[in-house]
């Protein structure tokens, strides 16, 4: 049984159809990239998986229960953990706090809510930050906050949104090495990257979207060499 199995997915805004019969699984322990130029879909399906947006149709498997249609609290609560494209961290809030917010959805009691997000900060390479306000990071420190806060829900799969954006290669190398780490702690990662160069040595596997349909998918070496997916990205 996979971990995750995408079924048919399609949304529609309006007349546009952002999703169209996206169909993908993943497999647990696996990194897999989802890639496809701006506007191919990629935010949608997070938001669908993550139980933020309900497809129009078809139906997302997770853990061989189906989760359609429920709500982004369920799902976190069944383990999918996600990060937001455009970064959601409370300013105004110090580090250890943003990431104590993600640990409440885990743990109701404050202590240990508390020693959870300690326990990611650590990991996640933030603790020497944990009482600055989240206001004060840089800007790769902001995008680990983010995926700090996603960790501290204890997911099994996290769902990654553009983490790298915007970043140095030699920022970018870093957050390479905590997908790995994530990895190794045995949580299933799914991730969308635009870079090629970043993501294609990290993944196990890429699932390519244009125009909100799969366009192919399989080991990066191969995807790379796919003629339609060099002229989706060129925009032939
Ligand atoms: P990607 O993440 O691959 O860049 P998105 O999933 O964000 O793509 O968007 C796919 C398409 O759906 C785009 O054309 C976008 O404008 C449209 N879209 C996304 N969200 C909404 C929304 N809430 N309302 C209307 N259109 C939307
Ligand atoms: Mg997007």
């Amino acid at each position: 049984m996979s971990l995750l199995r995408v079924d048919k997915i399609c949304r529609q805004f309006g007349g546009l159809a952002a999703n169209t019969d996206v169909c993908f699984t993943l497999e647990e322990g696996e990194i897999l990239g989802l890639i496809g130029p701006n506007g191919a879909g990629k935010s949608t399906l997070f938001s669908i998986i993550a139980g933020a947006l309900d497809p129009t149709s078809g139906e997302v498997w997770f853990q061989g229960k189906n989760l359609t249609g429920l709500d982004a609290a369920t799902c976190c609560a069944a383990g999918i953990g996600r990060t937001f494209q455009v970064v959601r961290s409370f300013d105004s809030l110090t580090v250890l706090e943003n990431v104590t917010v993600g640990a409440y959805n885990r743990t109701k009691s404050t202590k240990a809510a508390k020693k959870l997000a300690e326990e990611t900060l650590e990991w996640t390479g933030l603790a020497h930050r944990a009482d600055r306000l989240a206001v004060e990071l840089t800007p790769p420190e902001k995008r680990r906050l983010e995926v700090a806060r996603a960790l501290a829900t204890q997911p099994k799969l996290l769902l990654l949104d553009e983490v790298m954006t915007g970043l140095t290669p030699t920022e970018a190398q870093a957050g390479v090495e905590l997908v790995r780490t994530i990895r190794k702690r045995g949580i299933t990662v799914l991730m969308v990257e635009h870079v090629m160069e970043i993501v294609m040595p990290l993944v196990d596997r890429a699932v390519v979207l244009n125009f909100g349909k799969v366009l192919t998918e399989g080991k990066p070496t191969e995807v790379i060499k796919n003629p339609d997916v060099i002229k989706a990205y060129l925009g032939d």
